[in-house]
């Protein structure tokens, strides 16, 4: 697929640590409105991928570029971020003695990037985008719950809210059903198929239970490179990957 028309397109990306390759030659075009899981054994390059797209590594060679035209290497975090990428760590990130509903407030008032503490009347438009936001992340019954009363999984949601909240054009999620229950997991699937339907999302994740839900096409990484790519059952297929990846 063209760059042009991607909403991600990597080429050649290179990163080595003391002269350890961390990402070797990757390459890979993610089409807008696309949801793609990415998988790997530990130190396949998951996380310093995510690192380059967001600007907080700085690629030895490559080319990376959002929306098609926007050349990410040439930008600072800050503004990758201000551009509309969204990056939700592992680890939940919300202001626990802050509601639920104030939670997405402040998230939606803030500028793009780092949040700030930002409280204004809200209008009614931001009241019925912040309606729709906690429908979306299972929520609407806890919105006067402080964020710090919510189980991990719930606190994962809210952050998902938040960064919608900032309207991003690309949502980069690493690991979200790390720590979840079974059922919380379920969801979450769900809920990442429901942000997919407007929205380009990057999931990196670990449980193949989770990544077979998502029922999208997968990108298994291996020594900074793209082993494969196309659906788990086309990978999962691939004696390269069980090799590496399933370790048999
Ligand atoms: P993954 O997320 O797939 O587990 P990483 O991107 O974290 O893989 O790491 C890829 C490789 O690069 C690993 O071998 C890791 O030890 C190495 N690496 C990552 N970041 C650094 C760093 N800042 N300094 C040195 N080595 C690093």
């Amino acid at each position: 697929m063209a760059r042009q028309t991607s909403i991600l397109y990597l080429d050649g990306v290179s990163v080595s640590f003391d002269g350890f390759k961390a990402l070797n030659d990757l390459s890979m075009v993610i089409e807008p409105g696309e949801m793609r899981a990415i998988i790997g054994p530990n130190g396949a390059g998951k996380t310093t991928m995510m690192d380059v797209i967001t600007g907080k590594t700085r690629p030895d060679t490559g080319e990376i570029y959002f929306n098609g035209v926007v050349d990410l290497i040439s930008e600072d975090e800050a503004s990758i971020a201000e551009l509309g990428v969204g990056r939700k760590f592992q680890k939940p990130t919300v202001f626990e003695s802050h509601t639920v509903w104030d939670n997405l407030e402040l998230a939606l008032k803030a500028p793009r990037g780092p949040l700030a503490t930002l409280f204004h009347v809200t209008s009614g438009d931001e009241r019925s985008r912040i309606e729709e936001l906690l429908t979306l992340i299972r929520l609407g019954d806890k919105r006067d719950e402080l964020a710090a009363n919510l189980s991990h999984g719930q606190k994962q949601w809210l952050e998902i809210g938040m960064l919608l909240a900032q309207d991003p054009k690309l949502l980069l999620v690493d690991e979200p059903a790390a720590g979840m229950t079974d059922a919380e997991t379920a969801e979450t699937a769900e809920l990442l198929k429901d942000i997919a339907k407007t929205h380009s999302v990057v999931v990196v994740e670990h449980d193949m239970t989770f990544v077979r839900s998502l029922d999208v096409k997968v990108t298994v990484l291996h020594e900074g490179s793209v082993l494969a790519e196309g659906s788990l059952d086309h990978v999962s297929a691939d004696e390269r990957v069980v090799e590496v990846y399933l370790g048999r």
